[in-house]
């Protein structure tokens, strides 16, 4: 078993690796690495060195995910699953997703070739961001089996498909089906930032996730009247503009209102967009989060319903359209345990949390049981190239993940519990 001064020297050896991985980028000067794009290429052969060196078996699946199995003591033992993702957003930071890919790896070598009673597959999944395609979690949808026909189609913004990408990259399309998980498939676990503030201000390195939030996405449209600035008396205006303000302000107070609710307006775009004319169009956007399907649908419904209120009493009318409607997604209890237990060992009391933001464990969680950890984000800071993580945090989640695989290893509970079979 690793020891903890151990566990520094290789955290800093990952936070080195999460690093260099940035420089593999398609824009130079920052981060930017899409869906099988030339810089994620070089991005698999260097963490295929580094998977090879510790032993484990390398693949790039038909879905263009990343794989590298270090294999049980055993012959024909089934498999845990550790991984995240390796592509990014424009101007990324270096940590979102590649941390739990490069943490994995890091977690075949602590344990300096032992063998355990499961094997264990790194996953490095291809496309999580949607980016690309507008589209998130291709790579992931391909190992619960998701990856259709409408998905392949779909085009980037140089008329390029999902499926052109694969076989440009020298991928098999008719391999796709053995990209899904087997039913040898134990469990899939992720470590991730968590690219918010809440470990930080309770001064937490780790935090275990319980339930990835429901989210649903809306889009309204007040419709008033366009007029003129200067000749329309203010009790004859409907006003676009200022109808949705008021919606605006009272989505704030909504969400205030029920706790741990998060509500965002993101976007308001007004028509005609005149400095000298009263706006007749007010487009706006909605993502309602929480980890209860029933609170965020509630919410919604109370939402749309002051929106109408507003709408009616200024003379104007409402268009609304649901654009995302994702039910929340529990993390399996039995690993939420035996982490806050690894947690309880390496000397720290554990936190549960709610991930606010989707994630591959999200997509994962409908074929195997799926957990997440997440690592204090300094700052709350993500999606930014002032990304960063702590080293003695990555330290922290080294040694849980280790003392994680030794408590499934010795856990006959574990492998009778996860085989659905
Ligand atoms: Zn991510």
């Amino acid at each position: 078993m690793s020891t903890p001064g151990n566990a520094t020297i290789r955290a800093e050896e990952v936070v080195a690796r999460c690093k260099r991985l940035a420089s593999f980028s398609e824009d130079p000067g920052s981060t930017r690495r899409t869906f099988l794009s030339a810089s994620m290429r070089d991005c698999h052969r260097e963490i295929s060195k580094w998977l090879a060196a510790a032993g484990a078996e390398v693949s790039v699946d038909a879905a263009g995910n990343l794989r590298g199995f270090y294999a049980a003591e055993k012959f024909a033992a089934p498999r845990l699953l550790i991984g995240s993702h390796l592509d990014t957003i424009p101007n990324a930071g270096a940590y979102d997703g590649v941390l739990g890919v490069v943490v994995a790896v890091a977690l075949l070598e602590a344990l300096e070739g032992r063998r355990l009673p499961f094997g264990i597959e790194v996953v490095g999944f291809s496309e999580e961001e949607g980016v690309r395609f507008g589209t998130p979690f291709i790579g992931s949808r391909a190992l619960v089996g998701r990856l259709d026909e409408e998905l392949l189609s779909r085009q980037d913004a140089n008329g390029i498909s999902v499926r052109a990408a694969i076989e440009n990259y020298g991928l098999a399309l008719a391999e796709i089906p053995r990209a899904g998980l087997g039913d040898d498939t134990l469990a899939y676990l992720e470590f991730h930032i968590e690219q918010g503030p809440v470990l930080e201000s309770l001064g937490l390195p780790l935090g275990v996730v319980e339930t990835i939030a429901a989210q649903t996405r809306m889009e309204l449209v007040f419709l008033g009247c366009t007029n003129h600035a200067g000749t329309t008396p203010m009790h004859l205006r409907h006003d676009a503009i200022v109808a949705a303000a008021e919606w605006i302000v009272a989505v704030e107070r909504t969400a205030q209102s029920f706790p741990d609710l998060v509500a965002t307006v993101g976007r308001i775009t007004a028509k005609p967009g005149a400095i000298n004319v009263i706006a007749g169009e007010a487009r706006v956007t909605l993502d309602l989060r929480h980890e209860s399907d029933d609170t965020c649908a509630g919410a919604a419904d109370m939402l749309i319903r002051l929106a109408e209120e507003i709408t009616e009493r200024r003379g104007l009318t409402l268009r609304r359209r649901v654009l995302l409607s994702q039910r929340a997604v529990a993390m399996d209890p039995f690993l939420v345990e035996q982490t806050e237990e690894a947690l309880r060992k390496i000397g720290y009391q554990p936190h549960r949390m709610v991930s606010g933001a989707g994630h591959d464990a999200m997509i994962l969680a409908e074929k195997v049981p799926a957990a997440m950890i997440f690592l204090r984000d300094p700052g709350g800071i993500s999606h930014d190239p002032a990304e960063s993580v702590k080293v003695e945090d990555v330290a922290k989640a080294l040694e849980c993940g280790l003392q994680l695989l030794d408590q499934l290893a010795s856990s006959s509970e574990f492998q009778k519990r996860m085989c659905r079979a």
